[in-house]
């Protein structure tokens, strides 16, 4: 980036808030997927005002830019692939208010979503959706991946939470979208296209959040069965006897295995897979769901079910469940975690599907996965510098993806699609994907938000996890 670009930049943002130099640069070249990219420059501003006035230097001379949160990201959404500026949005200042009277909380974009969940509960209220990576991850990553996690099954995703936000658009003018109302059906529903456009449409500067009454009771139970098909079942059966878990969570025998060899936690090693189910309400109605739902388990042959008493057997099932991706990461240094969704009625043919593709690569691939929901996690564990196994890794996640489709699925669940899925785009979406590139002219004339990402690009026919090696 030329001298005279920088200077203009350095009349917005204060110098020690400004990176070039490629030590500095390093720092922001990668996220938690594949690739690295370094950017020019890395911004680090601290108002809107100074957002509008970067994004129009960028529309001056045609600089891509790149907003980042945490660079949690599992399909490349922050990560530079065109150079061009990184606005890192981790250190824009933090700002929380939770709302009492109204059920809200307004947040800037660089809060961590797990505080939003602690400070709403201090005041008895509850904001669902629970990514895994909520502990480091930032709310408006969140928004822009509308993200979720396993009580997306009952609550819905980050989506149906949002109802306001504040904007810088690609041209660089501060807009707001939605408001403070639950209800609002005044014009086009733009706050519902920017969740999830993964920075595509512009840089979030403020988010309003609905909050929700949080639940007096929950009860969890861990069922294991002899088949995976069984497991499947199981879980449409509940869901059609009229209870709706607040997450029902399954584990097949690889991570079942895993789990146990990193960290035992008294998982049945003889399963063939297991489901944690958590039921949350009025004590009454969860006592009543949690009986239905052991009885409808108990139903299969060799299956075996056991209901939490204690609030530490609870915790020690979700101890169990959150080991699940450190114990696989012992399996090999390289985790290439999917997050294809089938509808629920196809997920036992999903998963005997992707079991098929572990014996065709000959692959370490493991499934877990909100199953409730659809949204499976097979992860491919592998290591990078192994070429030809990344080769087979790279048909693998391809068959993966185009399995999902063939089961009228989605390619993402939860992680978006970035660079890694973006070349599938169009056989999920067929000409719909030109309308979204329409959305995103009209939005952004000269492309320079987070251009390469989602569409696919020229030449772009499949996935790639080897194009640094
Ligand atoms: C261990 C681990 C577990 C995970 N578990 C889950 C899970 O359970 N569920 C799930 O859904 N995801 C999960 N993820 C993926 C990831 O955490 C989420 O996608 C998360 O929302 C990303 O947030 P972030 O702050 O890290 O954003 P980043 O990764 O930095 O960015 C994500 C996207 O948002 C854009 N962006 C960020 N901030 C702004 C802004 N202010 N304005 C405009 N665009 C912006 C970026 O350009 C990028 O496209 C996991 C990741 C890891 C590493």
């Amino acid at each position: 980036m030329n001298e005279q670009i920088l200077n203009e930049l350095r009349g917005i943002v204060e110098e020690s808030r400004i990176f070039t130099k490629k030590k500095d640069l390093y720092s922001f070249s990668f996220d938690a997927s594949f690739g690295e990219y370094l950017p020019e420059v890395v911004l680090q501003p601290q108002s809107k005002e100074e957002i509008s006035k970067i994004i129009m230097i960028a529309n001056t001379y045609q600089i891509p830019v790149y907003p980042r949160g945490s660079a949690t990201s599992l399909s490349g959404g922050p990560l530079p692939t065109m150079g061009g500026m990184v606005l890192d949005m981790s250190q824009y200042p933090k700002t929380l208010v939770i709302d009492k009277e109204n059920m809200l909380a307004i947040a800037t974009p660089s809060v961590i979503t797990s505080s939003i969940h602690e400070n709403a509960e201090k005041e008895g209220l509850f904001y669902p959706p629970d990514p895994s990576s909520s502990h480091v991850s930032t709310i408006g990553g969140n928004i822009l991946e509308n993200s979720s996690g396993p009580k997306g099954l009952k609550y819905g995703t980050t989506k149906e939470y949002v109802i306001g936000l504040e904007m810088v658009t690609p041209t660089g003018e501060i807009v707001r979208t939605g408001g403070k109302t639950v209800k609002n059906v005044t014009g086009f529903d733009l706050t519902r296209l920017i969740v999830g456009s993964e920075g595509l449409l512009g840089v979030i500067t403020e988010v309003t959040l609905r909050l929700i009454p949080k639940p007096a009771h929950k009860m969890t139970l861990l069922a294991s069965f002899q088949s995976v098909v069984d497991s499947g079942r199981a879980i449409t059966n509940i869901l059609s006897s009229g209870v709706l878990p607040a997450a029902m969570e399954l584990m097949d025998k690889y991570c079942i295995e895993a789990v146990e060899h990193y960290q035992p936690s008294g998982l049945p090693l003889d399963a063939e897979a297991i489901v944690i189910i958590e039921v949350d309400g009025h004590m009454a109605s969860v006592n009543e769901e949690i009986d239905k739902c052991s009885r409808i388990c108990s139903a299969f042959p060799g299956s075996k079910v056991k209901v939490a008493k204690t609030e530490e057997d609870r915790m020690k099932i979700w101890k169990a469940r959150k080991m699940v991706s450190p114990a696989i990461t012992q399996l090999g240094p390289t985790k290439i975690s999917e997050d294809a969704t089938v509808p629920r009625s196809k997920i036992p043919d999903m998963i005997e599907k992707l079991h098929s593709i572990r014996n065709k690569y000959q692959l370490n691939l493991v499934v877990f996965g909100h199953a409730g929901d659809g949204n499976l996690h097979p992860n491919i564990i592998t290591d990078k510098r192994n070429i030809e196994e990344m080769k087979k890794a790279e048909l693998a996640v391809g068959e993966i993806f185009q399995a999902a489709i063939d089961l009228g699925g989605t390619l993402s669940g939860e992680h978006g699609i970035g660079i890694l899925k973006a070349p599938y785009m169009r056989g999920e979406l067929g000409v719909t994907l030109d309308l979204m590139k329409k959305i995103k002219e009209a939005w952004d004339p000269n492309n320079i938000m987070n251009p390469g990402k989602m569409f696919p690009q020229k030449g772009q026919t499949k996935v790639v996890l080897t194009q640094n090696e």
